[in-house]
């Protein structure tokens, strides 16, 4: 997918549209976002986490390959920051699951 460098966005601090530079950021996973949270525990053994026994290391989970949804996607969702040009306000967007993407 091909992403324009700059976007005419609404910008909360200056209460208009101005327009915004465009730079692709990384998706945060649950251990970022979440550090605490480990989620409903069924939930989680059924996606493949929070499985086995003892401190759920390496060896008391069993093989990857055993895992549920181990390699079920391929794609990953589109993480922008737009920056406003004027005050420097960032916000960020969360786009459809694409496989690539060109800031372009
Ligand atoms: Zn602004």
């Amino acid at each position: 997918m091909k992403v324009p460098k700059t976007m005419r966005k609404f910008c909360p601090k200056c209460k208009t549209y101005k327009v915004m530079t465009v730079a692709q950021t990384k998706q945060k996973g649950k251990n970022k976002t979440h550090p605490l949270s480990r989620g409903s525990r069924t939930r989680m053994r059924k996606r493949g986490l929070d499985r086995g026994h003892g401190n759920k290391g390496s060896l008391s989970r069993g093989a990857i390959s055993s895992w549920k949804m181990t390699g079920a996607k391929t794609s990953k969702k589109l993480n922008l920051t737009l920056k406003c040009k004027e005050c420097g306000k960032s916000i960020s967007m969360i786009g459809p699951r694409v496989k690539r993407v060109e800031v372009e």
